[in-house]
């Protein structure tokens, strides 16, 4: 999910072919004590907000698949926001080398709304980590962009259109990376909680259904490209 900055960079990091991870195994459905194995490598991911220990094994593993991306800092705030979860860089940032950017994913904890069944920490381990993994791919995306990039993502914010496209590049991005198993669940347990009969009339339901519309992709897409990448075949996944 986006919210300020993250309009037009929508091509870019959909392009970027990944074959890096050949002999590695990794896992169709991840549990506890597999995201504990995963070596730290989240060193320069801060926490804000809530408990680090939660989530920090969910970092890893997904760090593991984004093994050129350049960043000084990440920082995972917990804030009050209607959009579930976000990335963005830092102001400054926009204008400094990739590898001195820093980066904010804001995780709402805001309740009330119907949004509150998708926050992140009702969401299942397998969807967590399916939804971290679209907004580091973000910030891959983000990482690979020059400044005037930024300059326009103002301008494109306002078309749902734009958005639409951008989103489903992102999701398409962290297929491409080989997260796509872990999205796949972020993306049926997301479409089975905002069942039109679920929530209809409760607050919150129509500005989202709005903002969303068709924006991230369906399951059966997120299966059609698990099917057709290559890189599920040359990964191992259990
Ligand atoms: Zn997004």
């Amino acid at each position: 999910m986006v919210k300020l900055f993250n309009t037009c960079l929508i091509i870019i990091g959909c392009l970027i072919p990944c074959f890096h991870k050949a002999q590695k195994v990794y896992h169709k459905r991840l549990t506890d004590s597999i995201l504990k194995q995963t070596p730290d490598s989240s060193q320069r991911v801060h926490f804000v907000g809530f408990d680090s220990v939660v989530y920090r094994n969910h970092i890893n593993y997904i760090l593991q698949f984004y093994p050129t991306l350049k960043y000084r800092k990440i920082t995972i705030k917990a804030v009050n926001a209607s959009s579930p979860l976000a990335a963005r860089p830092t102001f400054w940032s926009i204008f400094k080398r990739a590898e001195k950017r820093d980066y904010l994913i804001l995780v709402s904890k805001k309740t009330e709304t119907m949004i509150d069944s998708i926050l992140l920490h009702k969401l299942s381990l397998n969807s967590q980590v399916g939804v971290l993994s679209h907004e580091m791919s973000h910030i891959y995306d983000f990482s690979t962009s020059h400044i005037f990039h930024f300059v326009f993502l103002v301008f494109n914010h306002a078309s749902r259109k734009k958005m639409n496209a951008f989103e489903y590049s992102t999701d398409k991005l962290t297929i491409e990376q080989g997260l796509g198993y872990p999205l796949l669940s972020w993306s049926k347990e997301v479409l089975d909680k905002l069942k039109i009969e679920n929530w209809k009339g409760v607050k919150g339901y129509e500005s989202f259904k709005r903002s969303s519309e068709e924006r991230y992709m369906k399951p059966e897409t997120i299966q059609h490209f698990i099917n057709d990448f290559p890189i599920y075949q040359q990964m191992s996944y259990r």
